[in-house]
């Protein structure tokens, strides 16, 4: 489990969590696929994901929205002091985040913050703040595939036990965007929501229909 993960040692642990749009990706950005690959877990957040797995016979219990997953996390974090850092999004949302996991879970252990927006040459002593705090869990929202290849280009030279990329997380989490109506997150109907809230990612859900063609016919790439 991913508690394990903070016990163990070296080296950082990569989890990322994948959708039907991050696994049409990877067929065209090689990088992503081997980032996505070479991850020590990927979970099926997207009903797509889950649905693909099973048509293909794997053994997929269920969808692990990847927002769910760090809430678990934080709550673990309440409980048992768990350092969380907490690195994406607009400046003050992630703060956001923090306060308002706070009023929910109790102390959260969030040993640090920084926005999404910064300069290439700020990247070194971001990096170095986080090792100086040493969490045992950092987030990024850096929006796909960014998150990923910049966690894969600094993994090794991260203080840390698990990174995980975690997309809109802190803007759910501090209240900008909403998540879908519990109904339709059980109907797997979560995309059309995103989809009805923010009508720009129409171009990255074309995808979809793609992908299903694609697990239908059994092609593997
Ligand atoms: N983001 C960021 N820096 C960037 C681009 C994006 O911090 O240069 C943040 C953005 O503010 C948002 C998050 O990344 O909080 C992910 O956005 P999105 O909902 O597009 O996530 P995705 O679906 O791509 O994972």
């Amino acid at each position: 489990t991913i508690e394990g993960f903070f016990k163990n040692s070296e080296p950082p642990k990569l989890i990322a969590t994948a959708n039907a749009e991050m696994v049409m990706l990877a067929n065209e950005d090689k990088e992503f696929k081997k980032i996505l690959d070479e991850a020590t877990l990927v979970v099926p957040d997207g009903a797509g994901v889950v649905w693909a797995a099973r048509h293909q016979g794997d053994n997929m219990p269920e969808r692990v929205a990847g927002f769910d997953l760090v809430q678990e996390l934080l709550k673990k974090s309440s409980q048992k002091q768990y350092k969380v850092f907490f690195l994406g999004a607009g400046r003050g949302v992630a703060e956001q985040a923090k306060l308002n996991a706070e009023k929910k879970y109790g102390a959260v252990n969030i040993v640090g913050i920084q926005d999404g927006y910064f300069k290439p040459e700020d990247e070194a002593g971001i990096i170095a703040k986080i090792n100086e705090l040493r969490p045992d869990l950092l987030l990024v929202a850096l929006g796909v595939p960014r998150q990923e290849k910049w966690l894969k280009k600094n993994l090794n030279q991260l203080n840390i036990k698990v990174a995980i990329g975690v997309g809109g997380t802190f803007d759910v989490m501090a209240g900008n965007v909403k998540r879908a109506p519990l109904w339709m997150q059980k109907a797997n109907l979560e995309w059309s929501y995103r989809l009805f809230l923010q009508p720009q990612r129409i171009f990255r859900m074309m995808a979809i229909p793609e992908f299903m063609l694609k697990v239908l016919l059994g092609k593997k790439d």
